[in-house]
């Protein structure tokens, strides 16, 4: 078996790769490492290694595996990419720098409510629901206009990404050149999207970020 540190490098190297292809600097693009379900020590070996972002998909599981190496190490980056419940919208704004998963307008409001309560400031990025699967979280793509108005006029949110799990049955490409398209016609600066099996597709397509666990950290324990 590999390690996380030679796994980490080989991906990083994909994804230099693939970056080039689209003709981009490999430097503006950023490696999520998918931690969740993966134990303490396994972000440690990964920290050891370089990697300063980390992605977690629960906001309990975070706080519990994360409460320490925050401490510790000052520049990390956590963001969550899992779904959000409105009552968990506080500890969600005190934990993570990046909120991937805004997918509704009572969500928008608890966290707007937060971040002036806290005087956090995280990132914030939408959620599209890119294959419009009537199963999954995400704003359809013809209401996204609509649903930023709403955030930046009636929240008063900085809605600055855009992320998307595409339909795991089909060639992701079409559902990643969507999202390019959509992020640039809202002038989004962050475009999340691009997992282990897709991440290279992703970033030719213009992806920013890819949010990869399993190819880095190896299979996920069951449960935490
Ligand atoms: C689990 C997860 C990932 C990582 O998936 P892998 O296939 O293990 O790379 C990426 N994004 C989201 C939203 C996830 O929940």
């Amino acid at each position: 078996m590999t390690s996380i540190s030679e796994n980490r490098r080989a991906i990083l190297e994909r994804m230099s790769q693939a970056v080039r292809e689209s003709g981009r600097e490999p430097e503006s693009v950023h490696l999520i490492a998918v931690s969740k379900f993966q134990p303490e020590e396994s972000v440690r070996e990964a920290l050891r290694s370089g990697q300063r972002v980390f992605g977690e998909n629960r906001v309990q599981e975070a706080k519990t595996k994360f409460a320490t190496i925050k401490q510790e190490t000052q520049d990390i980056e956590l963001h969550l990419i899992g779904p959000l419940q409105t009552n968990k919208a506080e500890d969600a704004v005190r934990l993570f720098d990046v909120i991937q998963t805004i997918d509704r307008p009572n969500l928008a409001e608890a966290v707007a409510k937060a971040i002036r309560k806290t005087g956090r400031n995280p990132r914030l990025y939408v959620e599209v629901n890119i294959g419009n699967e009537p199963q999954k979280a995400g704003i359809a793509p013809d209401k996204l206009a609509e649903f930023l108005t709403y955030c930046r006029e009636k929240c008063g949110l900085t809605i600055t990404g855009i992320m998307c799990i595409p339909p795991h049955d089909a060639p992701p490409e079409p559902f990643f050149k969507a999202m390019k398209i959509l992020a640039d016609q809202h002038k989004m600066s962050h475009l999340s999207m691009g997992m282990s099996a897709d991440f290279e597709a992703a970033l030719r397509c213009g992806a920013t970020e890819v949010r990869v666990g399993t190819a880095l950290f190896g299979e996920r324990k069951v449960t935490p």
